[in-house]
């Protein structure tokens, strides 16, 4: 089988020591196994730089939809009216999530290439008094937008409403000062910008919110109060732990902070992001984000200005030489995505750029 490089914004390309710890089929209810979650639990309110009298973190089984869909279906009560913030696809998907739930709520549509507003965030809030939760994502994977969740947070904190942040593909790559924006609950996956590999999603909550949300939730496998019952006694989780991602994620988190944390991780990052929007520029290939609201994580970039560029084919061809890259997912332009997460470095931009300059030339 022919390997390649992911250059996909989660799943990642892992290293190979992450890899490794997947080879131990470990017990799950033997005290090392828990305390492997536990110290998980404490690296990540360390992380999000919270106070852990306030905050506890929860681990959560499925994807990161699951995470979000654990925290939108645990927390909103019956009599709650949610306010979801949305610029692009996984902003969408928390309404589906709360149609399926029967949750109430009201959207916020903003352009896929602009990012959510405080000031109509503000706006909606003093017209709508029955609002008590506000949801947002940080870094949208659908363009690559970073949304300023700090001019969000200071409205939603001003109006005093329940602040739920959508970090997936953020959290681990850029820094967020959880408690100090006032986060209530902050959603991220394993196989995002920690670097560990697919399996569970995880959530940074304050727990006094936390405990209000006891009873409220509307469904058994992903009640976030019931899960966090259970394991923060012992580290225990309720249902079958993803015992070999639990494993891999405890060493990808030794692994973030050998790098040098999170300050480290968003430098390698952002200066992968800066050589591909620069290489691509080369080629005559624009970005679809304006470079104000461009994260480090993922860059859309708009078809070349070539009229029989086909995706499918370019695809292939870099595939074939080593990586894999992702389509497009904005709706109103003909578009291609390249993540710079992972374990990645310029040196691989600079490989991509040339594979792409030769795949450009042999279609002249
Ligand atoms: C990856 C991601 C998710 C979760 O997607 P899954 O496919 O369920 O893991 C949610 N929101 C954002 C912003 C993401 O990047």
């Amino acid at each position: 089988m022919k390997n390649y490089k992911l250059l996909t914004p989660g799943p990642l390309t892992t290293t190979e020591t992450v890899k490794k710890e997947m080879m131990f089929d470990h017990c799950t209810w033997d005290d090392d196994y828990k305390k492997i979650t536990l110290s998980i639990i404490d690296d990540l309110l360390e992380l999000a730089h919270v106070d852990k009298e306030k905050y506890t973190a929860i681990l959560m089984q499925g994807s990161g939809t699951f995470g979000v869909e654990s925290v939108l279906t645990s927390v909103i009560g019956e009599d709650d009216c949610l306010l979801i913030c949305a610029n692009g696809a996984y902003g969408k998907r928390m309404a589906e999530i709360a149609q399926h739930a029967k949750i109430t709520y009201k959207m916020y549509l903003q352009d896929f290439d602009k990012i959510s507003d405080a000031k109509v965030v503000e706006e909606l809030l003093q017209e709508n008094p029955q609002i008590t939760h506000v949801s947002i994502v940080h870094s949208e994977t659908t363009s690559g937008i970073l949304n300023d969740i700090e001019a969000v947070a200071k409205v939603v904190k001003a109006y005093g409403k329940t602040l739920i942040v959508d970090a997936m593909s953020s959290f681990g790559g850029v820094d967020i000062e959880v408690e100090k924006l006032g986060i209530d609950f902050i959603i991220s996956s394993a196989n995002k910008c920690i670097q560990g590999v697919p399996g569970f999603s995880f959530i940074i909550c304050n727990r006094e919110k936390l405990m209000q949300s006891k009873g409220k939730a509307r469904s058994l496998s992903l009640d976030l109060y019931e899960q966090w019952e259970t394991m923060s006694k012992d580290g225990k989780w309720r249902f079958t732990s993803p015992t070999h991602v639990v494993l891999a994620f405890a060493q990808a988190i030794k692994e973030l902070k050998a790098e040098g944390g999170i300050v480290a991780r968003n430098k390698r990052y952002s200066e992968n992001n800066r050589i591909l929007i620069e290489e691509m520029a080369k080629l005559g290939i624009k970005p679809y984000i304006e470079s104000t609201h461009q994260g480090p994580i993922i860059t859309t970039f708009y078809y070349p200005e070539n009229s029989n560029f086909d995706f499918a084919e370019m695809y292939q061809y870099i595939k074939d030489r080593g990586y894999a890259i992702y389509p497009g997912k904005v709706t109103d332009a003909q578009t291609f995505r390249i993540g710079t997460i992972g374990e990645i470095y310029p040196e691989d931009m600079y490989k991509l750029s040339s594979i792409m300059t030769d795949f450009l030339n042999s279609k002249k």
